[in-house]
């Protein structure tokens, strides 16, 4: 069987689960499995390989501590 290939600007919604050889713009990710993420905080989605969804967490995850991290300032200033 040989594996599907595709730029990672092609990968769409039924592509999630499939085994195939992503060209992406750092390099190739072969044998790569495409997953779908969605950010519990925000409910945005991500599309892609695992690599770029661990990132994508990272991210998010990141993105809103720094957000909860600003309030539980804000608050302990006495809230604005
Ligand atoms: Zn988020």
């Amino acid at each position: 069987m040989v594996s599907e290939r595709k730029d990672d600007t092609d990968i769409t919604e039924e592509d999630i689960g499939k085994i195939m050889t992503i060209i992406a713009t750092d390099g190739y990710y072969k044998q790569a499995q495409i997953v779908k993420v969605v950010c519990p905080a925000c409910a945005e989605e991500f599309l892609g390989t695992k690599c770029n969804a661990g990132r994508f967490i990272a991210g998010h995850r990141a993105f809103h501590d720094f957000e909860n991290s600003f309030e539980d300032i804000i608050d302990s200033l006495g809230g604005v």
